[in-house]
């Protein structure tokens, strides 16, 4: 019988090796020095590895992953919070600039019609006042609740971070 391949010896070292082949390797290595000593050495990093075993985590990391977790979950509420408080500041700038727009469509409109032109010729310059005005104070509200909301939340995100 020739010598024994190297997997072959691995396999006889961890036990996987069995049966008739198993067997003859093992006969093999009893009869043969070379073998004998290869199958010796991975017997022995067989049974030390078996010995390993896996690291242990440090004993603060569930509570630094569970701190992240907050922290990732308070970032995301701030940002729905955000959301949510700008939702009626962009639909008051979305009203100012439709208003706009069909302030535009409607002198379009108006004209070939005296009439209504005539009446427009006294609203309209009410619209083209106040549009500008509604613009600006649609987004100096949203100004306003961006900062209100920063403020009122800073001291929950300061409290979590401090805690981590
Ligand atoms: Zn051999």
């Amino acid at each position: 019988m020739s010598h024994l391949t190297d997997s072959q010896l691995q396999s006889l070292a961890d036990g996987t090796l069995r049966g008739p082949e198993g067997l003859g390797a093992r006969e093999h290595c009893e009869g043969c020095a070379e073998c004998g000593a290869e199958l010796s050495i991975y017997a022995a990093l067989s049974g030390q590895l078996s010995t390993l075993r896996d690291p242990e985590p440090p004993t603060d990391f569930t509570a630094t992953v569970l701190a992240a977790v907050q922290v990732r979950e308070a970032q995301l509420v701030t940002r729905r919070h955000t959301l949510l408080a700008a939702i009626p500041a962009f639909a008051l700038a979305l009203f100012a600039i439709v208003g706009w727009a069909l302030n535009a469509q409607v002198n379009h409109l108006i004209d070939g019609v005296s009439v209504a032109r005539t009446v427009w010729s006294a609203v309209g310059p009410v619209f083209a006042a106040v549009r500008v005005p509604l613009g600006i104070g649609a987004f100096l509200f949203l100004a306003v609740v961006l900062t209100a909301l920063s403020r009122t939340l800073r001291p929950v995100y300061a409290r979590l971070t401090a805690g981590s």
